[in-house]
């Protein structure tokens, strides 16, 4: 049933209520190096286009521990993190007609209005009244429920039968992977690609990479179980940059020339620096990390090699296309899926993800 709890009628009724509004629990961020799992007011509607979603699974990203690091100074304390997630719409805005109370849905790390000048461009990210604002300035999905605002365009009715682990993971890594090191990297039938950072994203990069036929994809990362998982998933090669010279073990597996495609998925001046060592006359340099601290750019020894610097915040203008190959077992985000804990549990899960290198974990699930 759609609440209709915008009219004067029932806004006024809520007022008078002596009722305390229905409580949830959260996680809540207080500071750099400060998370709590406590009570919070539950979300309610409070535009027509909204929706509050009852979240049945979600999971932890790297985003959220360079906030815990304070590198993210968007995110205010006080602030429910999370922007990944799937769940069961519990109430829904007058304006919203294509979705239902009771639909399951993925909730995408995009808000996107869909009307606005960017959105029209295909550009959601920078959305006038959306973007990447889920656990950054509104409150996100590592909670019992979240509101949605822009529900029509930011959500994604699923089947009741999909792979909640799955799906989870198309909120956000898959489509970032795709979108920013992917297609910007205009990833082509032959091609040699390298990906630097075997964490969730570099792997997911890895997945959706070869969905287009390149000859060869590289993964280099200095954690040996991650590249283990890359070899798994088809790397062609591994390079640890732990103990191997990763621009000369590249310029070999390329017979001098060096990729195509180089796809930076760390966000450090270490990584961006082999992606512009690596990369062929008319290769094209994709990055994905999220940085912050200055980087060099070594136009001195590019200006004359044809190559191409792509930048790009996730605009999931490919979910919809990703779902289908997920349903159809074209794509198998599953192996990514390492943890799993009760989201009540969430504070534990945060340190088994936060100290990857020892627990080995790359998305730990988290279910409602
Ligand atoms: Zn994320
Ligand atoms: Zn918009």
């Amino acid at each position: 049933m759609a609440l209709d709890i915008l009219s004067p009628a029932s806004a006024a009724a809520a007022s008078q209520s002596e009722q305390p509004p229905a409580q949830m629990m959260a996680l809540v961020f207080h500071g750099p190096g400060l998370r709590a799992w406590e009570s919070r007011p539950r979300p309610v509607l409070r535009a027509v286009g909204d929706a509050v979603v009852r979240i049945t699974t979600s999971t932890i990203c790297g985003t959220d521990l360079h906030i815990l690091k304070g590198d993210v100074p968007s995110v205010t304390p006080g602030r429910v993190l999370g922007h990944e997630g799937v769940g069961v719409i519990e109430s829904i805005g007058a304006a919203v007609t294509s979705l239902a109370v009771g639909d399951r849905v993925l909730v995408s790390c995009i808000t996107a209005c869909g009307t606005c000048d960017t959105c029209l461009r295909g550009m959601r990210s920078h959305c006038r009244t959306g973007g990447w604002i889920l656990g950054n300035t509104i409150d996100g999905t590592q909670a019992e429920f979240v509101r949605i605002p822009h529900a029509e365009t930011s959500l994604y009715k699923v089947p009741a039968d999909a792979d909640a682990e799955a799906l989870v993971m198309l909120s956000d890594i898959f489509p970032t992977a795709y979108e920013c090191g992917v297609v910007n990297g205009r990833v082509s039938p032959g091609d040699t690609v390298a990906i630097i950072g075997a964490g969730p994203i570099g792997l997911a990069a890895l997945l959706t990479a070869r969905l287009l036929s390149p000859m060869s994809v590289f993964v280099i990362d200095r954690d040996s179980h991650r590249l283990d998982v890359a070899t798994s998933l088809g790397a062609t090669a591994v390079v640890n940059s732990g103990t191997s010279d990763v621009v000369a073990a590249v310029l070999a597996l390329t017979g001098g020339a060096g990729v195509d495609v180089a796809i930076e998925a760390v966000g450090s001046p270490d990584a961006f620096d082999t992606c512009q060592a690596i990369v062929a006359a008319g290769g094209r340099i994709a990055n994905v990390g999220v940085h912050g601290a200055p980087v060099t750019l070594h136009l001195e020894k590019l200006w004359d090699r044809n190559v191409m610097l792509t930048t790009r915040l996730v605009d999931t203008v490919s979910t919809a296309m990703l779902l289908k190959l997920m349903t159809a077992g074209h794509l198998q985000p599953a192996p990514l899926a390492t943890h799993r804990f009760p989201l009540a549990d969430v504070m534990a899960a945060y340190d088994t993800f936060g100290d990857a290198g020892r627990t080995s974990a790359l998305k730990v699930i988290l279910n409602g």
